[in-house]
């Protein structure tokens, strides 16, 4: 076998040149830096690279720096997240921000133990910052890169169970080029979202790693990584009460903790469907007087682990707001207070005067 075949059949010198080949063009790769990284990283959990790009945008137009993030207004960092979804992340961001410019002067550490001691940063972003952005061969394995490795090497681990990713993992570390780690790491990355496909679906005739994929030679790829389901999601009905009045829409703040902590809602009480009389005797109580006036369409919002059935009512009221809540007008609501997605299809209820 000649020089140039043996390269080839090694996994990286078929991969990375199909990668600068075949990259996306995306904002965090045009110009790279921890910073971006990190925050690019974040937004990327659980959501599309599609809806991260103008959030992304958004954002270092906003925080330019580790510092101006530190800086910020929280309550102006919710509403830049508005629609995101999973706002820890965006808390957490702002946490590690305060600490990186406090303790590290503005410069991001460069070791994995320092990294994974910031919120929010686990072991695949501590990996990502270090191989992408400082050159360290450290694995970043997400879940596109354990597919790929389970499929590649016909593993049939459940790549749920840690000691599967402890497996996968050393595997990606075993064929990583020690010079160039951040664009092997995100060429596993691209594969996996572009040519080794989920659910059954990879595009094997066109990857450039089809020669030595043995999940493709023994005809499994397409029923790997074995993966344990994971549990359903509880349906919990949400009644919500959407209150206008002369000075705008009555928003509520959710508690500071817990799920979607601290942003503004409608009226809304969780795990129970109330009729319009037991609506209007809970906002009674609440010193809320209401004309109620239609029944809202419901709507649903799903969560990693629950089910929103989102039904209520919706009426005018006038007076102060009670406690907990302020009435917003629609330039307020639109610039200032973060509403969660799961809501969004009840505040589009509220119509114009
Ligand atoms: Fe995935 Fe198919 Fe490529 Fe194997 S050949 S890595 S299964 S796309």
């Amino acid at each position: 076998m000649d020089a140039i075949q043996e390269k080839l059949n090694r996994l990286p010198g078929a991969l990375l040149p199909w990668y600068r080949e075949n990259r996306r063009v995306l904002p965090w790769r045009e110009q790279v830096s921890a910073y971006r990284t990190w925050v690019s990283e974040i937004m990327l959990q659980q959501t599309r690279v599609a809806a991260v790009i103008p959030y992304f945008q958004r954002f270092m137009a906003a925080y330019p720096s580790v510092e101006a993030l530190a800086a910020c207004d929280e309550g102006q960092l919710m509403k830049l997240w508005e629609g995101l979804g999973y706002y820890s992340r965006a808390r957490n961001l702002r946490r590690a921000a305060q600490i990186v410019a406090e303790q590290y002067g503005g410069a991001f550490p460069r070791t994995y133990e320092e990294l994974t001691a910031l919120p929010g940063i686990g072991d695949y972003t501590a990996g990502a910052i270090l191989s992408i952005a400082f050159g360290v061969p450290a694995p970043a394995v997400d879940g596109n890169v354990l597919r790929v490795f389970a499929r590649l090497d016909n593993n049939s681990a459940d790549i749920t169970k840690p000691a599967a990713k402890r497996e996968f993992t050393a595997r990606v570390l075993e064929e990583m080029p020690k010079e160039r780690p951040g664009p092997y790491n995100e060429a596993l990355m691209e594969l996996g979202a572009l040519v080794c496909l989920p659910n059954g679906a990879p595009k094997c005739e066109v990857c450039p790693l089809a020669a030595q994929c043995k999940g493709r030679a023994a005809g499994r790829a397409e029923q790997l990584p074995v993966k344990t389901a994971k549990p359903g999601k509880t349906l919990v009905p949400v009644t919500a009460a959407l209150i206008t009045g002369p000075q705008g829409v009555l928003l509520q703040r959710r508690p500071s903790k817990g799920l979607l902590a601290g942003l503004w809602q409608p009226l809304a009480f969780e795990g129970t469907a109330m009729t319009q009389p037991e609506l209007d005797a809970a906002l009674r109580a609440i010193g809320l007087c209401v004309q109620w006036q239609a029944p809202l369409q419901s709507t649903r919002h799903v969560f990693t682990h629950r089910i929103w059935q989102i039904s209520g009512f919706c009426g005018t009221a006038a007076g102060p707001a009670p406690e907990g809540c302020v009435w917003a007008s629609r330039a307020e609501l639109n610039g200032e207070y973060a509403v969660p997605s799961a809501f969004a299809g009840i505040m589009r209820q509220w119509q114009p005067e």
